[in-house]
């Protein structure tokens, strides 16, 4: 039996969760957290006293706070028993699951950093490596290697999430979902993505392929409602394939973007030439494919609260700053198995969007998008720091570009910023709306200013003479004895 199928069996024996959202129900997400609050509130004693209440019908944002409190003590007593990583660090740091009791405890638990991960990740590890159904390695875009384990019920809890992300974005019976991740070395999405559609009863296909007919055949030939898939690839089969084919007569209703950067250019281009919503889904391999999901609002995204619990903290003082201010996220796992993570320091700069939302989800705290991580930055000038997201406005602008590289580069006191840009319609206009877009970014122009950065230089290249990789880095630092 493949892992799907040993998946499907087990699923349907367990019934995912997503399945019991009703099929009216206009905001499936939140709905299916309410779900698992109200399950556990039934079966739990200590969590009926903390919400004072004897039935929970209507889930508030108070009584969502203390679910996830609870999830987390419940997260830290498994931990200090299974973990010998935190068992170390709880007893290190005198702290113990029942003194977290309020959203101002969570402060008194030691952060993990990613590092920690990379070094340790065997003594992370809460169950034995013989009950792991999948251990991967993660390629990542920093340098640091981290291993990941999921038990069964780990996966089931990814694909659960992911059902649940497909069912709020509008996907439902009959509708087909389009899988489309260049091939990977690390753990496949395809495999989660796929899970979540058999589960579901939805249709899917996956295809990996660069070559764009035998892309446009798959989408035609088998019906497909809905694309998922890495941005950057979409965005490349996108354009080439809209030279010669008229993609909104294939009538797909909503494209996904998950695993990368979603920049609001990209997304203009690929609603036009699709004539449909781009949904932006947010995801870290430390915790899963789904973290935070976009609605048709497209104003924030809507984070699996059910399975982790997000905090925004000032990354110099380590306190949490309010809803609305920007800070770095710290994610806990709430009912992890194997790999379990506690104030695990994401890097990434965003803020929390305080609920309601239009779309109807009441209680659910939304995430600002990524704004770029911490060490993905590259200081130039006087200390400005540059980050992909930054460019990628100006670079996709114009609907020729198909993808960019920056290379920093010193000459004599000044940073150098050269443009190595894809495309198959070079021209000195192009040339010139490029300089001239990169150089009004604020830490640009001010770097220019202070005769600290040199002009911006662009170098044309042809559409595939770069070889496409997944997560590749778009900046390159290529100053030598530079202190970054
Ligand atoms: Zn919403």
């Amino acid at each position: 039996m493949s892992i799907l199928d040993e998946m499907k069996a087990f699923i349907i024996r367990r019934r995912l969760l997503a399945n019991m959202i009703p099929s009216d129900c206009s905001h499936p997400l939140e709905e299916w957290m309410a779900i698992k609050a109200r399950m556990a509130f039934k079966q739990n004693k200590e969590l009926k006293e903390h919400i004072g209440k004897k039935v929970l019908n209507e889930v508030t944002r108070e009584d969502f706070d203390e679910y996830q409190i609870f999830r987390v003590r419940e997260q830290m007593r498994y931990a200090e028993k299974n973990s010998p990583y935190y068992r170390n660090k709880f007893k290190d740091a005198m702290v113990r699951p029942e003194d977290i009791n309020t959203w101002d405890d969570l402060e008194k638990i030691p952060f993990t950093e990613p590092a920690d991960l990379a070094e340790n990740s065997m003594y992370f590890f809460a169950v034995s490596r013989t009950k792991l159904r999948v251990e991967f390695t993660t390629t990542g875009t920093t340098g640091h290697r981290k291993t990941i384990g999921y038990t069964t019920n780990d996966i089931v809890s990814k694909i659960d999430i992911v059902a649940s992300a497909l069912k709020n974005i509008g996907m439902k019976d009959r509708d087909t979902l389009h899988i489309m991740f260049p091939l990977v070395t690390a753990w496949d999405p395809s495999l989660i993505m796929a899970g979540a559609c058999r589960i579901l009863g939805y249709g899917f296909s996956i295809c990996s392929e660069m070559d764009v007919e035998k892309q446009y055949e798959m989408i035609k030939n088998s019906k497909t409602t809905y694309i998922i898939g890495l941005p950057s690839f979409i965005y490349r089969i996108t354009f080439l394939m809209r030279e010669n084919k008229n993609l909104k007569q294939l009538g797909i209703k909503k494209i996904i973007s998950t695993s990368e950067p979603l920049s609001e250019s990209m997304r203009n281009n690929l609603e036009d030439a699709w004539g449909c919503k781009v949904i932006d889904v947010w995801g870290m391999t430390e915790f899963g494919l789904a973290c935070a999901v976009e609605c048709d609002e497209q104003d924030g995204m809507h984070t699996d609260e059910a399975n982790m619990l997000f905090e925004i903290i000032d990354p110099n003082t380590g306190k949490h700053v309010p809803d609305g201010h920007t800070g770095e996220l710290v994610i806990t796992s709430l009912n992890a198995e194997c790999t379990v993570l506690i104030r695990y320091r994401t890097h990434d700069m965003v803020s929390m969007i305080a609920p309601p939302c239009k779309c109807g989800m009441h209680f659910n705290r939304k995430l600002s998008k990524p704004s770029g991580r911490m060490d993905l930055q590259f200081k130039i000038g006087m200390g400005h720091k540059v980050y992909p997201a930054l460019f990628d406005e100006c670079m996709f602008a114009d609907r020729s570009v198909i993808d960019y590289r920056i290379k920093i580069t010193k000459e004599q006191y000044k940073d150098v910023l050269t443009l190595e840009i894809e495309t198959n319609k070079p021209s000195d206009e192009l040339k010139t709306k490029i300089i001239d877009a990169v150089s009004h970014i604020m830490e640009i122009e001010q770097g220019i200013k202070e005769d600290l950065i040199d002009a911006p230089r662009v170098e044309f290249v042809d559409v595939g003479a770069t070889k496409y990789a997944a997560k590749m880095s778009k900046i390159v630092d290529l100053r030598k004895n530079f202190d970054n």
